[in-house]
Formats: C-alpha cells, structure tokens, sequence
C-alpha cells in the first residue's frame, strides 16, 4: 500500500518508507523521495520536458524532444554521449560524403555544395529528432530507471526542481 509516509523501491517495487535511502529488502540505494517531482503538475512550470534517470545516486538529465547539441554539432553531441558506434558510422558516412562531394566540386562546385547540404541537413535532422531517444535508450541499457518527469525551461531550472 503507498500512502504518505511510503513508496514503492524502483529497483524490487516492494513499499518502503519514503525517508528511506536504502531498501530494506534488496539493500540498494535508492534516489531520494521526489514528491515534487513526480507526482504532479500543480506545481509544475516551463514549456520543455526532461526526464531525469539515474542509477543509485548517478543523475542523468535528457530532454524530451528535439536535441539542438545534436543537431549543430553531432559529432561532438555523440562523444559527449558516449555513442561510439554511431560516432563510427557518422565518421564513414562523413568520410564517405567528403570522397564524392570532392569529385564533384572539381567539376562543379554549385552542384557539389547542394550534394553536400543535401546529405548533411537530414542527417542533423536525425540526430536532433530521436537523438533524446537514442541516449535515453542507452541509459535503460546500463540500468538508468526514469525517476522523474519535470517541466522547466531549460536543464539547470529542471536540475534544480529535482534537486528540490
Ligand atoms: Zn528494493
């Protein structure tokens, strides 16, 4: 039963008491109660949303929606994220683009320039849209669970909202 002075652990969903930092039954660290944070909009403000996953007391804080990181500078975007086998396919697709829009420049450097925006705007399209969702995913997959939910204007306002 979940009332005031309880919770559910996110790790083995047995009801634990909402002061806890430990679970009493798995004995792993949970994140601290955020009454504020997921349990409702009254107080919730600001147009983005961001989701907050952690793994103990590790934080990571991921918009939902469009990445403008991702969409200017993808390849910096994917380092900084860790995402190496997309960082590879990037540097071939790259490598691979560079080879062709260099053959056609030598011939015709309007056609070579529309070729290359052509090719590169989709892809930072790409990364903007689902780059949020790739990272997310890699999250779930080293065992982040989502803690939160916060409205906010911008990452360091949803960081302190959480933090709250
Ligand atoms: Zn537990």
């Amino acid at each position: 039963m979940v009332d005031n002075k309880t919770r559910i652990c996110p790790y083995c969903s047995k009801t634990i008491s909402k002061k806890a930092v430990v679970c009493r039954y798995c004995n792993r660290d949970v994140p601290p109660a955020t009454k504020k944070a997921t349990e409702n909009s009254a107080e919730d403000f600001g147009t983005k949303k961001w989701n907050v996953y952690g793994i103990y007391s590790t934080i990571e804080i991921v918009k939902d929606g469009f990445s403008w990181p991702a969409f200017f500078f993808p390849p910096v975007w994917l380092i900084v994220k860790r995402l190496w086998w997309i960082v590879f396919g990037y540097l071939i697709f790259f490598i691979l683009m560079k080879g062709i829009v260099g053959e056609l420049a030598e011939e015709n450097f309007q056609l070579a320039l529309i070729v290359g925006l052509l090719a590169d705007i989709p892809i930072r399209l790409l990364f903007g849209f689902y780059g949020n969702r790739i990272y997310s995913g890699k999250l779930r997959r080293e065992g982040f669970i989502k803690y939160a939910t916060i409205m906010a204007n911008n990452k360091k306002s949803a960081i302190a909202k959480y933090k709250k």
